[in-house]
């Protein structure tokens, strides 16, 4: 199978498409998939989406494996033979993730007759923009298959060494969360500033409260970090401005967290503008929630690619990393494990490795096969007789 799933990773190599349209992208899996007992439906216009689901020979729970499918507005700068050369790129190996997902749509099929429950297949787009999981949940993705999933799996390629799988249980990634404020007063001549309401102090002090905030009210390890990063004032240096803003990422670790900050920080923020006399309307925006495992999915998702793969091929991560995901959604939903795999290629220090997102990001499809093992075992330990 491998070969095949290899021209298939660099089929999409070569034609990248980002975003939820991904029409090229969707025809691609559809066309792999069939003749296989799939049920597949597809997403409304401009929205690539593709679910398939499985029915085993006898009934029982329902399990989800999902790949993202969007590539990222990146100038390819690998050099390879299939390089994209239209300004996009898989830069973040998705291209991987849906030929390992058809691999494993293939060897499920193979084992029909064995199975007892459903699989569904959620090949989704739109994951760098944000919101392409949350939408297919609002479609159904996660009913697809007439009964809710009882548990939800994905792979992520990184750097890293080839072949190896790591998760962990609880929080794997960071959420990503978005705030911005805008202090209201009354602009004037910057010379009486007595005869104005003048936002910038305002606004200097809302951002320094916010620091103090963070590191006096919330637990050094349960941790939060606010990067204040956009700011707008006056355009000219004699005007005090009518209103002033600011805009600042905040990641987190935990729910509890982003459900206290989300109060918290515009409060403060409020607080500050009412005493002196101003008023500030803030928002604060879930990008991504935090990707949190279910700590006995995560922990048997590891045995059982233990007993595949070999105890040396799978890793226990100690720490999260802070970069966002959005199958958090789905397993904020749905108890799963998301599982990174080692793709750096042969050659190449993992520790040098270029990250995901790098023009020069380059992935090794020779994980594939296992990739596609990996998923099916997973399925297989919820619907496997
Ligand atoms: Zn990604």
């Amino acid at each position: 199978m491998l070969p095949d799933l290899v021209a298939l990773r660099r089929d999409l190599h070569r034609h990248p498409e980002p975003g939820f349209a991904v029409p090229r992208t969707q025809a691609a899996v559809i066309a792999a998939l069939e003749g296989l007992p799939l049920e597949i439906t597809t997403g409304p216009e401009g929205f690539g989406s593709v679910v398939a689901v499985l029915r085993g020979a006898h009934d029982g729970p329902s399990v989800l494996l999902r790949a993202d499918m969007d590539a990222l507005p990146v100038d390819e700068e690998t050099g390879l033979a299939y390089a994209s050369t239209s300004g996009a790129m898989h830069a973040c190996g998705h291209d991987l993730h849906v030929a390992g997902l058809v691999g494993a749509a293939r060897l499920l099929c193979g084992r029909r007759t064995e199975m007892a429950g459903s699989v569904v297949f959620m090949f989704q787009p739109g994951e760098e923009a944000g919101g392409g999981a949350p939408q297919m949940i609002d479609a159904g993705v996660l009913e697809a298959a007439g009964i809710p999933v009882s548990a939800a799996y994905g792979i992520h390629v990184l750097p890293g060494v080839l072949g190896v799988f790591s998760t962990r249980p609880g929080p794997l990634m960071g959420g990503a969360n978005l705030l911005r404020s805008r202090i209201v007063g009354r602009g004037g001549h910057g010379s009486r500033p007595h005869q104005a309401l003048d936002p910038v102090p305002v606004l200097a002090e809302a951002i320094l409260a916010i620091q103090a905030h963070v590191t006096r009210r919330f637990s050094v390890f349960d941790p939060v970090v606010v990067s204040v990063t956009k700011l707008r004032a006056s355009d000219a240096v004699n005007v005090i401005p009518d209103d002033a803003e600011f805009a600042a990422t905040v990641r987190t670790l935990s729910p509890q967290s982003v459900e206290r900050l989300r109060v918290e920080l515009p409060d403060l923020v409020s607080r500050i503008a009412e005493a002196h006399g101003c008023r500030a309307e803030t928002t604060f925006d879930v990008v991504y929630p935090v990707t949190v495992n279910d700590g006995d999915r995560a922990t048997d998702a590891a045995a059982t690619l233990g007993e595949q793969f070999g105890a040396d091929r799978v890793e226990l991560l100690e720490q999260p990393i802070m970069a966002s995901e959005d199958f958090s959604f789905v397993l904020n939903r749905v108890p799963g494990a998301f599982v990174f795999l080692g793709a750096t290629p042969p050659g190449i220090d993992p520790a040098e490795a270029e990250m995901n997102h790098s023009p020069r990001a380059v992935f090794d499809d020779s994980v594939l096969a296992d990739q596609a093992a990996a998923l099916a075992g997973l399925a297989l330990s919820h619907v496997g007789r």
